[in-house]
């Protein structure tokens, strides 16, 4: 589903903050990158949707180039959550998830269906949330909007920055929860980023170590568990 070959990127001020980085996802599955700060986690994600352009290597998804894709189109289809949600604040909850497909073209009553339905998959009441603005929601709820948000154009991959650092360790840990339920049901292919070990071995199928740029392991969590 998504295979990165070799993929390096040099900053122009000559920083190397990828270095050859190899790895593969299969449809469906949920890769989490682990490192600490500077590691180059934030810039192996956006080269995916080609919010940076990685310098060398290829990036496929579903065994596509990504530097042979249109950038816009390449984005309605790669999701993106970070830790600074980013909701528009002047648009409903309805007109933030209903963004790309709006952009997509799709009729207002696919589009409505969709928002009901990523409100509800979310845990938000549909009735209540969609016709409410963003600062009139709590953090913990504006994050499930962003995780709707980023559902709602039916992409391939999702991407996961943080999404959930800001958030107090209780309702942090309902979204892990309610996310790998999600997971469950829609069986989307999804890259997350943590610097918190107990989040990727509870999320990820395949943990990336990454330190300095590189990756210097990559293993199911019942292997990195049962390292000494
Ligand atoms: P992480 O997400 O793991 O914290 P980043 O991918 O944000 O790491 O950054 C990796 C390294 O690249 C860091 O050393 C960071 O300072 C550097 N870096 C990030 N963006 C730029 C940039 N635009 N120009 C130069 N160096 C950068
Ligand atoms: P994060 O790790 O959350 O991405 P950073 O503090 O690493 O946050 O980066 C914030 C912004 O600053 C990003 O847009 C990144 O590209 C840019 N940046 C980070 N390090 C550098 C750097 N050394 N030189 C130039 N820009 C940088």
């Amino acid at each position: 589903m998504l295979k990165f070959e070799h993929v390096t990127k040099r900053y122009p001020n000559g920083h190397m903050a990828v270095k050859d980085l190899n790895f593969e996802i299969a449809a469906g599955e949920i890769l989490v990158l682990i490192g600490p700060s500077g590691c180059g986690k934030t810039t192996t994600m956006k080269m995916i949707n080609r919010l940076i352009e990685h310098t060398s290597g290829n990036i496929l998804i579903q065994g596509k180039d990504v530097n042979l894709q249109n950038p816009d189109k390449l984005r309605r289809n790669v999701g993106y959550v970070i830790q600074q949600v980013g909701l528009f604040p002047h648009y409903t909850i309805e007109d933030n998830i209903g963004l790309i497909p709006q952009l997509k073209g799709w009729d207002k009553k696919r589009k409505h269906q969709k928002v009901q339905d990523m409100l509800r998959l979310v845990g938000l009441d549909p009735e209540i949330y969609a016709s409410r603005y963003p600062k009139q929601l709590s953090g913990g709820q504006q994050q499930r909007v962003g995780v709707a948000r980023a559902l709602a154009g039916e992409p391939d991959i999702i991407l996961m920055d943080e999404p959930f650092g800001a958030l107090d360790p209780i309702t942090r840990e309902q979204l892990q929860d309610e996310l790998l339920r999600l997971q469950k049901e829609v069986k989307k292919t999804i890259v997350f980023v943590t610097h918190d070990m107990d989040e990727a071995l509870k999320l990820g199928d395949k943990i990336a170590i990454m330190k300095d740029g590189e990756l210097v392991q990559l293993d199911s969590p019942e292997r990195i568990l049962s390292q000494p």
